[in-house]
């Protein structure tokens, strides 16, 4: 059996976002249940539009989320370069050959040539497809000096693709036309640069989304023409939106920077992302776990639906279930008031959290004092507020412990002094005591502060 090499090809065009994120996962996952490699291949031959920015965004994305690769540019590996602009002697080698057997053919067709034949078969109804008009020129009609394309010649035949998740599909060559694999800045196209790349890193399976399962067929022919050997194809179905439209920016932004700076953690990403077209089962999963349970025939054949409130549920569990250095690293919590009470904050807070955002916002009135806002000093001037919060204060100076039972003798005692009640009575304590309307509960705020620096912040507002 041979060794199964995946990889994960992205152009480095803009940020990664939930669908490419989805490939990378499931190649990496099948790649490490079959004790295979991981190849990162980056496709930056469309220079107009790759940025080397990107391409670092990329593996900052790939390091965060825990997917790491066996082969890639910075890494090297033995079936090298990895960055496909830098393959540009092997594609054109690869596309000399094909012209020098007569597969394919130098075109000297104008832009305004093809625009005009484009414009032609519109009217008449017709498919866009290139006539052959390059197909046969004689040598001597091929112009010295002029740029020109080479195309491949599609041989007519029928095509059949055995696909990962849609089963045996059938396509007719006919329908397709000679199509460009250099351009006429010497460059391949991404048809020909793809599959010239596949073959010679010996990718075994390629897993990606179901918006290239038309280029299959031309690949295919192409691995044919060169006499290379085609990886199996799986084509995932699309990601979409609530409205059940493709997922696009239309929807908000998922770039995975942008959801890191949401406040998600990888893990609940991961896990949202593993559940867009494949059920390893519920629960907040490690990766090794999810591998473990991957393979393609579980793939699903129907689209799936990103989902955000599922990513907020895993995000929750992934709180729930780090350990509180981890989660003061992640939202950069070392860097506030105390941090040496850090730990413990967090430990009592993260059951509250759904997001970093909202732990910091938890944490940060118990490392820091707390700024209460114009809204919230109102509302503490009040004199039902001062005198609740005045009987709080002198009822704690009695208390030589803070636990749950002192807690409601205290909040007992208030309400028989000041007759106040319900959010009358424990707002203005909150306010006081954190600077803010929400947050844990209140006996767990006064065992976080402590006595004497609860004193202190209630009397503030008496
Ligand atoms: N660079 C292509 C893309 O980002 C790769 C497609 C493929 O997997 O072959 O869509």
């Amino acid at each position: 059996m041979s060794i199964v090499r995946t990889r994960f090809a992205p152009s480095p065009t803009g940020r990664l976002h939930i669908g490419n994120i989805r490939t990378a996962l499931f190649n990496w996952l099948f790649a490490r249940v079959n004790s295979g490699s991981f190849i990162l291949r980056i496709e930056d031959t469309d220079t107009a539009r790759s940025r080397f920015e990107y391409e670092l965004s990329i593996y900052e994305d790939l390091k965060w989320l825990g997917l790491d690769w066996d082969e890639g540019p910075e890494k090297g590996g033995e079936y090298g370069p990895y960055r496909q602009s830098e393959r540009s002697a092997i594609h054109k080698a690869a596309a000399v050959r094909l012209v020098n057997e007569g597969k394919a053919y130098k075109c000297y067709c104008t832009k305004e040539q093809l625009e005009d034949l484009r414009a032609e078969q519109a009217s008449a109804g017709m498919p866009p497809r290139y006539d052959g008009r390059c197909r046969n020129l004689a040598p001597e009609a091929m112009p010295s000096n002029a740029p020109f394309t080479v195309r491949f010649r599609v041989p007519e035949k029928d095509i059949r693709i055995m696909d990962g998740v849609h089963g045996l599909l059938a396509f007719d060559s006919r329908n397709i036309g000679d199509f460009v694999i250099v351009g006429s800045d010497g460059v391949a196209a991404y048809n020909f640069a793809a599959v010239v790349d596949d073959a010679l890193m010996d990718i075994t399976h390629v897993i990606r989304g179901d918006d290239h399962l038309s280029n299959t067929p031309r690949q295919l022919l192409l691995f044919e023409a060169l006499g290379l050997k085609a990886p199996l194809f799986t084509h995932i179905p699309l990601v979409l939106g609530p409205d059940k439209a493709p997922l696009s920016k239309r929807h908000g932004s998922f770039s995975i920077e942008d959801i890191r700076e949401q406040g998600f953690l990888p893990e609940a990403v991961v896990n949202t992302v593993a559940r867009l077209g494949w059920n390893p089962g519920e629960g907040l999963m490690e990766l090794d776990e999810l591998a473990a349970l991957f393979s393609i025939e579980k793939l699903s054949a129907s689209p799936s639906e990103f989902d955000v409130e599922r990513l907020k549920f895993y995000n929750k569990a992934a709180i729930q279930k780090s350990r509180a250095e981890r989660l003061i690293e992640l939202s950069s919590l070392s860097t506030a008031g105390h941090p040496e009470n850090a730990a413990q904050v967090v430990e009592a807070v993260k059951g509250n959290a759904s997001d970093l955002k909202e732990l910091k916002e938890l944490a940060l009135p118990f490392l820091t004092e707390p700024e209460t806002g114009v809204e919230e000093a109102k509302e503490l001037s009040e004199p039902y507020a001062r005198a609740v919060v005045k009987a709080f204060r002198e009822a704690l100076e009695g208390m030589a412990e803070i636990n749950l039972d002192a807690y409601k003798d205290m909040v007992e005692a208030v309400k028989a002094s000041t007759g106040e009640k319900g959010k009358r009575l424990l707002m203005p304590l909150r306010l006081a005591l954190t600077g803010r309307h929400a947050g844990i509960e209140l006996a767990g705020v006064l065992r976080l502060l402590g006595k004497e620096r609860a004193i202190d912040r209630l009397r503030k507002y008496e």
